[in-house]
């Protein structure tokens, strides 16, 4: 902990994929932290660093002056907020209350709202960078909520990320992160289709991802998740099932402004063939499934 840094007992809830290489930044940045998570096993090593376990959210909250969550859907982060045994009934006066799931942005300014009329404050502050920037503490975090629980909530952020921005109001950050997967649907699309195409051509996809990695059409995800096609290596940095949760929050929102997106529809559509053929627990990168399957190299969607 840097000498200007404060030790803060902090709660987490959702030790995940994303959250427990979170809450251990938090532990070696030196604050206390009391856990809870639905798989209790998840907390083990965490609990051998050092971390408390608690028996509920609320029990979490209860021992917190700063409580953060990672768990997974809008429904996850409802009852972990506001559920008999959540958040809100148990933290105390002056909590600083973090949601970090990726989530709904309506969701956002509701538990914001009951959290001030419980004399608390809330944030939500979703992250992009991957399970990656997840380990190496390197996380872009998109916060919405006031000026003063932004601030608060800097140092903690700092040791999680190295982009942190502040964009608004409650459901600021949530509308920011939607934006971030929209770009993600359709660059996973335009990766798919590159690679699908390169193979059909006869041509060697290594080769492929080599050359065109390092041109105009380089990004993080062709760079990243590229070679995991080529490999047909499906195992999860960021669930299949998640990204269809987060297109659908996205879609609802475009509903509600009156915005047509086409790119982000068929995404979700191709995706949501992945989850009715049962690979929703595998990576994003398993978009390449429903590509070979239709260049007739698979038959496994
Ligand atoms: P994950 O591995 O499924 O982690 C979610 C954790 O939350 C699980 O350990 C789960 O418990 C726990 N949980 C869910 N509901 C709970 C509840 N009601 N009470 C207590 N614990 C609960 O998923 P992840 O990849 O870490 O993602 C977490 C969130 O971050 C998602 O919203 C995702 O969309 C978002 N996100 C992920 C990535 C990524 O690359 N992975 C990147 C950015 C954002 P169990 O152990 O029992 O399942």
């Amino acid at each position: 902990m840097s000498a200007t840094a404060k030790k803060m007992k902090v709660g987490f809830i959702g030790l995940g994929i994303m959250g427990q290489s979170m809450a251990g930044h938090l532990l070696d940045a030196g604050h206390d932290l009391n856990v809870y998570n639905r798989t209790r096993s998840k907390a083990e090593d965490l609990i051998g660093r050092g971390a408390v376990w608690c028996d509920s959210p609320g029990k979490v909250a209860a021992a917190s002056d700063v409580v953060i969550t990672v768990v997974g859907y809008p429904r996850d982060v409802e009852e972990v907020y506001l559920g008999p045994a959540g958040i809100v009934a148990h933290a105390h006066e002056g909590a600083l209350l973090i949601d970090m799931t990726t989530s709904s942005p309506d969701l956002a300014r509701r538990i914001a709202r009951a959290a001030v009329t419980r004399g608390m404050t809330a944030l939500d502050a979703p992250v992009s960078g991957g399970d990656g920037g997840a380990r190496t503490g390197t996380l872009t975090i998109m916060a919405g909520g006031s000026d003063e629980g932004f601030a608060r909530a800097r140092p903690l952020f700092e040791a999680m990320g190295t982009t942190i921005v502040h964009m608004g109001a409650a459901g600021a950050g949530q509308h920011t992160k939607m934006a971030n997967q929209i770009a993600i649907a359709s660059t996973m699309l335009a990766v798919s289709e590159s690679l699908a195409y390169a193979e059909a051509a006869g041509l060697s996809l290594g080769q492929v991802l080599e050359v065109i990695g390092t041109g105009a059409a380089s990004s993080f995800l062709l760079n990243g998740l590229g070679p995991k096609m080529v490999a047909a290596d499906y195992s999860p940095g960021f669930f299949v099932h998640h990204f269809v949760k987060d297109m659908s929050i996205a879609l609802a929102e475009c509903e509600r402004l009156g915005l047509d997106l086409p790119g982000l529809a068929l995404a979700r559509r191709l995706y949501q063939r992945l989850v009715d053929g049962g690979y929703g627990e595998e990576g994003t990168q398993a978009l390449y499934r429903v590509y070979t399957q239709l260049m007739g190299v698979s038959d496994a969607v």
